[in-house]
């Protein structure tokens, strides 16, 4: 509870959006800063520093590898989650239809509509519709996407059955996951296994934000779009982060060894969390089925408020939350995942997303506790 600058000035906070980004760890923190100051040479050129730049990557493409399943050869580093999936969608437009769940985030989502590509919806558990994917395949279809682990509502998707289903119904495709906000959670070097391109993005594991991975697997035909110098073997042109790259691999070995003690703290906190609100707030409804979450997930929506003016009141009572995933947070529209599970409108104006992780702590939950139910009460009373 109340770590950081902004709980120095303000007092403690209970910060529960880990899913929006999470603290960077201080080893992490350790392991970018020579490369901030004294290690700065391009990765790119033929010199001693360069060399010791390229190693440092060459060290954490390992480290990745080791963490995401696949060879050092196969890590591309790129600026982010988004940059990760826009990276794999856009390298399959124009060579054949493309294909993702009506759940996926925007940043997979956007780019699959740009294209004029199909939407696949999902059952009210918030797990993709089997039946739906398979008739939405065909031998057209060049790309599936379909997330590890569901962002706002936390949902695990069966990405195992999803690939026998590609491979049957359409063999030619190739196969994407966005396990951004799965990697903090699940073991993504087995579950993603069967997928072709995987996205990871650093800050929501406790490394910097601005920098992730897109796995691009051997004799997959992957087409870069951000083209130049030629870096990553071609699949993305621009001068490597070379901190942020070294501090996300620290980032990703530390998550590793501790996701299970992490998952073992977290899952009992998050369900003292959601019980005790379900059983305090009368008119509250958890979204998608609890246990195919990943354990930080706590996800409810509160009937007859609106989720902007309870974040307000929980902001002012140092409690920092999400209505819905962070970017689309303040936005007026309700969130295309709650539609997708078919929550009906007014019931998901009301919805309040508490993602725990790492540095939560039982305080923190107790603080939520403590002030979610009157801040509810509060707006029901106003009539908003
Ligand atoms: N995919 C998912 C599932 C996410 O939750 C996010 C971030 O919220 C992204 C992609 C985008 O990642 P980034 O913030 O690194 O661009």
């Amino acid at each position: 509870m109340g770590r950081g600058a902004y709980a120095r000035q303000n007092g403690p906070v209970s910060y529960l959006d880990h899913a929006a980004s999470t603290p960077v760890r201080a080893e992490a923190v350790a392991a970018m800063l020579p490369f901030l100051t004294e290690r700065y040479g391009n990765p790119s050129g033929a010199h001693a520093m360069a060399r010791d730049a390229r190693n440092a990557l060459d060290d954490a493409r390992v480290i990745l590898a080791d963490a995401l399943g696949c060879k050092p050869g196969e890590i591309v580093f790129t600026s982010g989650g988004t940059e990760a999936d826009n990276a794999a969608v856009f390298s399959y437009t124009g060579r054949g239809a493309v294909v993702c769940s009506a759940i996926e985030h925007h940043a997979v989502l956007d780019p699959v509509h740009r294209v004029g590509g199909r939407v696949v919806g999902v059952r009210s558990s918030g797990v993709v519709d089997l039946d739906a994917l398979r008739a939405a395949l065909d031998e057209s279809v060049a790309l599936v996407s379909i997330m590890l682990a569901n962002n706002e509502v936390g949902t695990i998707q069966p990405l195992s059955e999803v690939a026998e289903i590609v491979r049957a119904h359409a063999p030619q495709a190739v196969l994407h996951t966005d396990a951004v906000q799965a990697f903090p959670w699940l073991d993504v070097a087995a579950l993603a296994e069967p997928a072709d391109l995987v996205s990871i993005s650093a800050h929501k594991f406790g490394g910097p934000k601005g920098v992730g991975v897109l796995v691009v697997r051997d004799g997959v035909d992957f087409e870069a779009r951000q083209i130049g110098g030629g870096q990553e073997r071609e699949r993305r042109s621009g001068t490597q982060n070379v901190a942020g790259i070294v501090a996300m691999a620290e980032a990703a070995r530390l998550t590793v060894d501790e996701r299970k003690a992490v998952i073992d703290r977290v899952t009992p906190m998050r369900d003292r969390l959601a019980d005790g609100l379900l059983q305090s707030v009368p008119g509250t409804v958890e979204s998608a089925d609890r246990a195919r979450k990943v354990a930080g997930n706590c996800h409810l929506c509160f009937e007859g408020i609106e989720s902007e003016a309870l974040l307000f009141l929980l902001e002012k009572h140092d409690v920092m939350a999400s209505a819905a995933a962070s970017c689309a947070s303040g936005a007026q529209d309700p969130s295309h995942v709650l539609a997708a599970l078919g929550v009906p409108r007014d019931v998901a104006q009301g919805s309040l997303r508490l993602s725990l992780g790492v540095s939560t702590t039982d305080e923190d939950v107790d603080l939520a506790l403590a002030v979610i139910p009157p801040a509810v009460a509060r707006l029901r009373e106003r009539g908003s």
